[in-house]
């Protein structure tokens, strides 16, 4: 079988590109040993593009970080209380992180392309440049005034989470926390559901993942997109607070959407334990456990590429091919793995952005 390419849900790339101390000061364009992706690797893995996540990190001066908040409790752990940022603060650092993915897709000389329809990704595909979606996780990225969202999506921004793993003005993100349900806290605030309406109004994909369940409902209520969750995995394989329990993977069905597998070992091992020695196989048994309930049209992948410790057989982006051909031993065909690894993205991106 030709090389299949992928296309990818969710990747922390650029925070690793823009944090010299979390990305060693690598660069994209050079094959690098740490971190998952940069473009050599990625031509290695036959990775051809995906969303590219605007992640804010805690801002140092509110004095929370992740490692100090985790406590191990009895049956797993808990990471509480990221403090909601401020919005100012928010917005700078997700124009400085926009900014290095148009610096990139200027350096690559063609190689890397910033996408804005879903026919610029298959030209991507086509012709073998990176397809990269501008992605925000977390709307707080907007700044204070939700407004915003017209002037970014003009600039290019074609994803957004409501939430990541803490409240903003519009939401409220699942705790880091295991065994717990998605149930965490309440739904959206009304800035929330207007954030919403612009989204269906412009067309801007709404990523369901990191947001409490009372917000996803919100969510399907409101919504006349497929309902979407970017990168996170069934509930009932791993019990985080951050995987989706079977009535929402059936909204999902229901809605025509779709969820991209997570493959941080934390959200795949029943567990809950973060040890890269996960084996390929239980990456496979998300797949199966998604396809039996949602359908082979509406499962992709959402790695977390350079966000999360992913299984040591897949390693980074270059390890790739180990995955499909797990999922090929699994008994899916070429067919059914080019709607997994690109094909099911192009759908709902095509449906969700028109056009
Ligand atoms: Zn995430």
């Amino acid at each position: 079988m030709d090389r299949i390419p992928v296309f990818d849900g969710h990747n922390d790339t650029l925070l690793n590109l823009l944090l010299r101390r979390r990305g060693q000061g690598r660069s994209f364009f050079e094959r690098s040993k740490t971190g998952h992706l940069d473009l050599p690797r990625a031509v290695e893995g036959s990775f051809s593009g995906g969303f590219f996540a605007c992640f804010v990190p805690p801002d140092p001066r509110a004095g929370w970080d992740e490692e100090s908040a985790l406590r191990i409790t009895d049956e797993g752990y808990e990471v509480s209380g990221s403090p909601p940022l401020d919005p100012e603060y928010a917005r700078r650092f997700a124009d400085k992180m926009t900014a290095l993915l148009f610096r990139l897709e200027e350096e690559s000389e063609g190689r890397m392309k910033v996408v804005r329809k879903a026919a610029e990704i298959d030209d991507c595909l086509e012709d073998g440049a990176l397809a990269a979606i501008l992605h925000f996780e977390g709307a707080e990225n907007l700044g204070p005034d939700p407004g915003a969202l017209e002037e970014v999506h003009d600039l290019g921004l074609r994803s957004l989470g409501l939430v990541w793993s803490r409240p903003n003005a519009y939401a409220h993100g699942v705790p880091f926390r295991f065994p717990s349900s998605p149930d965490t806290g309440p739904g959206l605030t009304d800035a929330g559901r207007e954030l919403v309406r612009e989204c269906n109004r412009l067309g801007v994909l709404i990523d369901l993942s990191h947001l409490n369940e009372n917000g996803f409902w919100n969510v399907a209520d409101l919504s006349d997109a497929p309902l979407v969750a970017t990168h996170s995995n069934p509930h009932a394989l791993c019990p985080t607070a951050r995987n989706l329990t079977d009535r929402q993977l059936d909204a999902i069905r229901d809605s025509d959407g779709m969820v991209g597998v997570n493959f941080a070992v934390a959200f795949l091992r029943e567990d809950g334990k973060d040890d890269a020695d996960t084996p390929l196989e239980t990456v496979a048994l998300h797949v199966d456990y998604l396809v039996d309930r949602v359908g082979i049209d509406r499962v992709g992948f959402g790695s977390d590429f350079d966000g999360a410790k992913v299984p040591k057989a897949i390693g980074d982006v270059s390890g790739l091919p180990n995955l499909l051909t797990t999922l090929e031993e699994h008994g899916y065909g070429e067919a059914e793995l080019r709607k997994l690894t690109h094909g099911n993205w192009l759908r709902v991106l095509r449906q969700t952005w028109g056009g």
